[in-house]
């Protein structure tokens, strides 16, 4: 067993890594478990982040986390390529049970695990993730000016998200499986309004179509199982997503949806000492910078925590 720490954090995202940064800074000496196979976060599947301020030219996705990486570790962050299997969150002190086997003790715990986009499952998908497969409007849409691109989704984001594009796009198609949408009436209305979008209902996408990038997608009718070839540069992947809060399910307050639930603007959960950022408990927003905001937030909560521990 090792000795008891100020602050573990838990996920290496924009959020995992500005708590780690702050907490550094403040002197906790943060220990942070980054995970084993995706350590960096969500961004390390991207090519070109545009929206990340301070980054006039833009700056590659695994680049930009790299820097926050060695930030972190430059004030004094012990950084960790291993996965949290199991916590104990609900004593004065934590513990936190690594995948090779190791418990950790602190007195405060940040959880940052983020959020996983659903995807499609298609063979391709992966590979042009960033290449004309998108799982975020607000952050590719501008790459996508005068494209025809195809929206999959039925429900309120989807519709956002097509209603988004049409500021760039020629034309967007919203490509459903169902024979009706699941967005709210409002939303639904808005999309049938908009003139550059236009629906397939029964459809879904079969293949994605390329070699560097989107040149294309296979559709096939979900009722007669006919498929045809329509030419698209763009993917936008809106069937939802999900929050990675299995681990402290059972100890943490959960909304419905799975999102950790913290109190007002702060990033305090229902357990003293526990904080919560980034996309694991944000519906609405989840944005690199909003992820590494509440990031910063969840820092300083533990560092007050801490200083009333005394
Ligand atoms: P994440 O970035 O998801 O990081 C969490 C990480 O924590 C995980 O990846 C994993 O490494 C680690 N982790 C999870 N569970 C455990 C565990 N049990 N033990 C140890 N470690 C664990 N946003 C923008 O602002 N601009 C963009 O251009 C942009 N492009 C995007 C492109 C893609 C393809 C995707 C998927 C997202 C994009 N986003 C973009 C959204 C942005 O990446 C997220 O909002 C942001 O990364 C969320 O940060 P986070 O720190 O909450 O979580």
């Amino acid at each position: 067993m090792n000795d008891v720490r100020n602050v573990i954090v838990i996920g290496s995202g924009p959020a995992g890594y500005t708590a780690a940064l702050y907490a550094a800074r403040a002197q906790l000496a943060p220990l942070v478990f980054e995970g084993s196979v995706t350590a960096g976060g969500a961004l390390m599947n991207t090519t070109e982040v545009e929206n990340f301020p301070g980054f006039r030219d833009g700056i590659m996705g695994p680049d930009l986390m790299e820097g926050m990486r060695a930030q972190a570790e430059r004030f004094g962050a012990e950084l960790v390529t291993d996965d949290v299997v199991e916590v104990r969150l609900t004593g004065d002190v934590k513990e936190v049970v690594t995948g090779s086997g190791e418990t950790h003790r602190a007195r405060a715990v940040v959880l940052a695990m983020g959020s996983a986009y659903r995807e499609l499952g298609l063979p391709d998908e992966k590979r042009l993730s960033g290449r004309g497969v998108s799982w975020c409007a607000t952050c590719d849409g501008f790459f996508f000016r005068g494209q025809h691109i195809v929206v999959v989704g039925g429900g309120d984001s989807a519709m956002e998200e097509a209603n988004f594009l049409t500021k760039f796009a020629e034309t967007v198609t919203v490509v459903h499986r169902r024979g009706e949408l699941r967005a709210s009436r409002i939303m639904q209305q808005r999309a049938f309004d908009n003139p550059k979008i236009r629906f397939e209902f029964g459809t879904e996408v079969s293949a994605i179509l390329g070699e560097d990038k989107v040149t294309g997608l296979r559709l096939r009718d979900t009722t007669t199982g006919e498929e045809r070839e329509v030419a698209a540069t763009g993917l936008f992947v809106a069937i939802g997503h999900d929050p990675r809060s299995e681990l402290v399910r059972g100890q943490v307050d959960l909304d419905p949806e799975g999102f950790i639930l913290v109190e007002g603007r702060s990033s305090r959960t229902n357990l003293p000492g526990v904080f919560a950022a980034g996309d694991v408990i944000d519906h609405d927003y989840m944005q690199a910078i909003t992820a590494a905001g509440s990031g910063c937030a969840a820092a300083l909560d533990a560092e007050r925590y801490l200083a009333h521990l005394g």
